[in-house]
This record gives C-alpha cells, sequence and structure tokens, in this order.
C-alpha cells in the first residue's frame, strides 16, 4: 500500500471501492480495488476468487493483473489502467450516432479474443456488460471485473448458483435451466447489440416484460446500415436454448470475422510485450486452422441423439408463471430479501449471491425489490425514482415496447430457436466448486508470469 499514492475514487460499489493509484517507484498509473474482507472464511474466499482468476488472465484483451496484498481487513487488487473509461459511457458519449461496422466488429472481435482466453481456461466471466469492458487510450477493448467469475470443470458438474447484470442474464436462469459457457455468449451479443444500437436487446417497463422478452427472445431488429452477417450472428446469439447458441469459438470462426480476427492478431503483433506475441501467434495458429476447418463448420455435428439434453428442473419456470401473472410492480425493496434469488447485502456482508430457487419464490422476491436492480449486478438498491425502474442508462423512452405490446414487424424473432443442433467444438461446460488456497494459488499465478 505504501508504495501507491492514491490519486482519486474512479468507482464504488457494494464490494468497495475502485482506486486510481499512482506507483511511486515510477508514476505509472494504475487501478486498485479495494474490496472489504467479509468475516467468514468461505465468504473470504470467495473474495479472493476475483484477485486469483483476475491473474490467472494473461491476454491483451483482458486487464493486466499487477499484484493483491491484503491490509486492515481489506483486499487489495492491482491492475492496468484502461484511460479511456468502460463501454457504456463509450456508447453514451456517442448520443445517439451509430458506431461504424468496422469499429463495433474490432471491438467485438477483441471481446471473444478475451472470451475465449477466459473460456479456455474453464473460467467463466459471469458479467459480461459493457459497464465491464473497458478501453484504452489506442481503442483497445480490456475485458474487467471478474468479481462474478468461476472456475468450471466437469460438464456434468451442476451450478447451483448464478451471479450476474439482469438486462444480460440469459433465458436459462430465469427458466431454472443449467447454465454454462454459453450464457457468457449471451451477454455478449447483448453488448454486440448494444454497439449496434446503442440500446439494450432486451428492455421493458416491468420485471415481467423484461423476462418475457428475454426468454421470447424478442428484439428490435439492427439499424439497416449493418451487415447481414451481424444481423444473422446476433440472431444466433440470441437463441434461447444454451445448446444452439455458437461458442465463443465457433464465432471466431466465422467468415465475416476472419478478417478482422487477422486484424487484430497483427495489431497485438506490434505491440511490444512478449505476452502478446505469444497470444496474437497463437490467434494467428488458430485462425489458420479456422479457415482450413471453415468450409463448413456446421457440418461437423453430434448426431442429434448423442447430445446430452438440459434437464428441466422445475415444472414450472419463471416465464411460465409470468404468462399468468398480473405485471409485477416496482416497490422500494426491503433491505434485505432472505432466502429467494436475488439477495441484496448489507455494507459488511458477503457481495453478490443470486440463489436458484423456484421460479415461486423469485416472483416473490422480484414483487418486492426496486427495478431499478436490473442494470446492476445482483446488488438491490433503493431508487429515488421508482417509475424509471427497468430503464438502464441506455433505456430509450420513444423506442422500447414492451415485447407483449409491440407490432410483430419491429420485432426479430428467430425461427431457428428451437431447431435442434449441435456441434462438436461447441463443448458446454458448467460450474465447478473449487477452493483454492488464495496466497499460494497466486503465488503459483504470478510465480508463472
Ligand atoms: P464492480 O464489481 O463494482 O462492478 P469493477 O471492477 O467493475 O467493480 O470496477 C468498478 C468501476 O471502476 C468500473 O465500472 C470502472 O469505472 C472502474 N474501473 C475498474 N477497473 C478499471 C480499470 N482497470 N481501468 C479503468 N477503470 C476501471
Ligand atoms: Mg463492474
Amino acid at each position: 500500500m505504501e508504495n501507491y499514492k492514491v490519486l482519486s475514487i474512479i468507482g464504488e460499489g457494494s464490494f468497495g471501492r475502485a482506486l486510481l493509484v499512482c506507483d511511486l517507484s515510477n508514476a505509472d498509473k494504475y487501478v486498485m480495488k479495494e474490496i472489504r474482507l467479509p468475516k467468514s472464511s468461505a465468504a473470504m474466499k470467495e473474495s479472493r476468487q476475483e484477485a486469483i482468476l483476475l491473474a490467472k488472465m494473461k491476454h491483451p484483451n483482458i486487464v493486466k493483473f499487477r499484484e493483491a496484498f491484503e491490509a486492515d481487513d481489506h483486499l487489495y487488487i492491482v491492475m492496468e489502467y484502461c484511460d479511456r473509461g468502460d463501454l457504456l459511457e463509450t456508447i453514451k458519449l456517442q448520443k445517439g450516432k451509430l458506431f461504424p461496422e468496422h469499429t463495433v466488429l474490432r471491438w467485438f472481435v477483441q471481446m471473444c479474443l478475451a472470451v475465449q482466453h477466459v473460456h479456455e481456461k474453464r473460467v467463466l466471466h459471469r458479467d459480461i456488460k459493457s459497464q465491464n469492458i473497458f478501453l484504452t487510450q489506442r481503442r483497445s477493448i480490456k475485458l474487467g471485473d471478474f468479481g462474478s467469475a468461476r472456475v468450471l470443470s466437469s460438464p456434468m458438474a451442476h451450478a447451483c448458483t448464478y451471479v450476474g447484470t439482469p438486462y444480460y442474464v440469459p433465458p436459462e436462469i430465469w427458466e431454472n435451466l443449467p447454465y454454462n459457457n454459453k450464457s457468457d455468449i449471451w451477454s455478449l451479443g447483448c453488448v454486440l447489440y448494444e454497439m449496434c444500437t446503442l440500446k439494450h436487446p432486451f428492455q421493458a417497463g416491468s420485471w415481467k416484460n423484461l423476462i418475457l422478452k428475454i426468454c421470447h427472445g424478442t428484439y428490435s431488429p439492427l439499424p439497416s446500415q449493418y451487415s447481414y452477417e451481424l444481423r444473422s450472428l446476433i440472431k444466433q446469439i440470441f437463441r434461447q436454448n444454451p445448446r444452439q447458441r455458437p461458442s465463443v469459438n465457433t464465432i471466431l470462426k466465422r467468415r465475416g470475422l476472419l478478417k478482422m480476427v487477422n486484424l487484430c492478431a497483427s495489431a497485438q503483433l506490434d505491440d511490444n510485450s512478449d505476452l502478446k506475441h505469444e497470444e496474437s501467434a497463437s490467434v494467428i495458429q488458430n485462425v489458420t486452422e479456422q479457415q482450413e476447418a471453415s468450409s463448413d463448420a456446421h457440418e461437423s455435428r453430434f448426431p442429434v441423439s448423442g447430445r446430452r439434453q438440459w434437464k428441466k428442473e422445475a415444472t414450472e419456470t419463471v416465464p411460465d408463471l409470468l404468462e399468468n401473472a398480473s405485471i409485477l410492480t416496482s416497490s422500494i425493496g426491503a433491505n434485505r430479501s432472505e432466502g429467494g434469488r436475488v439477495i441484496k447485502y448489507g455494507l459488511n456482508e458477503k457481495r453478490k449471491e443470486w440463489k436458484k430457487e423456484a421460479p415461486e419464490t423469485l416472483l416473490h422476491i422480484l414483487n418486492n425489490l426496486d427495478l431499478c436492480s436490473a442494470f446492476q449486478t445482483y446488488t438491490i438498491y433503493r431508487s429515488k425514482a421508482p417509475k424509471d425502474c427497468l430503464k438502464g442508462p441506455l433505456f430509450n423512452n420513444i423506442q422500447a415496447p414492451d415485447a407483449t405490446d409491440s407490432r410483430e414487424e419491429d420485432i426479430e424473432m428467430d425461427p431457428e430457436r428451437l431447431a435442434s443442433r449441435s456441434d462438436d467444438e461447441d463443448t458446454d461446460f458448467e460450474e465447478d466448486e473449487v477452493d483454492p488456497d488464495w496466497v499460494s494459488e497466486l503465488q503459483k499465478v504470478t510465480d508463472s508470469q
């Protein structure tokens, strides 16, 4: 701590603070995340996961870990400073002026390369959103905020908790089904859509309609200036069945993206770190393999009968219940809701948890929650303006009809969403328990860098 000077506070949340600091020895700027350590040792381990997982990531499009230490009941994670702020701010600054397709594709490919690296390490990010994607002076993308990330391994492992931001949460979460790497892909699709339209894909005036829109996959089409490639990409990513959604490897193999993947890889080669050389080289090798293999990636699939099927865990899903429910109303939430899916934590409690419980419980909890929480990472807070409940930062009144009452031609439906499809590279994996020894784990990671 004494090696750093605090310059300013750049973010404040339920976890603690994000500080802009400078290293006293060389005046370089870094971000230092200061996280209050919870009292219980299990919760403490969970907090330390963020540092351990970030340290494991070594990719030019992921915020670079520098060091982590503990002092005065706080965990400090020091990382690369992304001086252009987050993508959400950048989108808002556009003031309605659409990004050129080239920019959208370049940023999206960089995000995919970052997510590819994360998934290769069998980690799920679980909170991909434009607020957690940062930009550098060179307008390169850096994926950050591994506060919700989890290590995964066995494809048979079952996820029993989920964290995330409701606007970006995939249908399988609402439908009480297991989630996996494809859930990150859905969130990535939401960010891609935001870059194309400067709006959230699924926005509504009530929890009911938000969840129904997500589960029905109804969203307004992209502006006409964007290509068929982008349209079809969005359509595939927003498939309701996670098995039918492409994995990040499949996305990066798309013909329409290959040129951009190559461009991003060679741009990274121009940067001077060994890491970047190494990563880019592997990307280029991947691309070459992909080009060879991409003659028709869709043909190399398991037969339908050989596929593992999603099991419905609950007889009634959230969308089923919502269809018959009256519109959920916004109300100021209780300080803490126990026993339900969404829990608001007090300042000194373990942050963020989203328990998988019966849809009925969820509905009950939602009824008592301030709907502003839909844009937060499972942190529920009181709103001063409850009427703006489900309005995320990109909400636009005029163009945000609820799914149930939109004109059909305004809405892009995905007719293929129920068609069966699988492909062998789209291996799904799910959450696994991990219980690392924090100091030795981090030591191992940093020693290997
Ligand atoms: P939280 O868990 O509260 O979402 P984040 O890691 O997203 O924590 O950090 C909170 C805020 O701090 C971000 O929204 C961003 O404004 C700022 N921030 C975090 N990390 C960085 C970084 N590496 N570079 C620049 N700003 C950052
Ligand atoms: Mg964040």
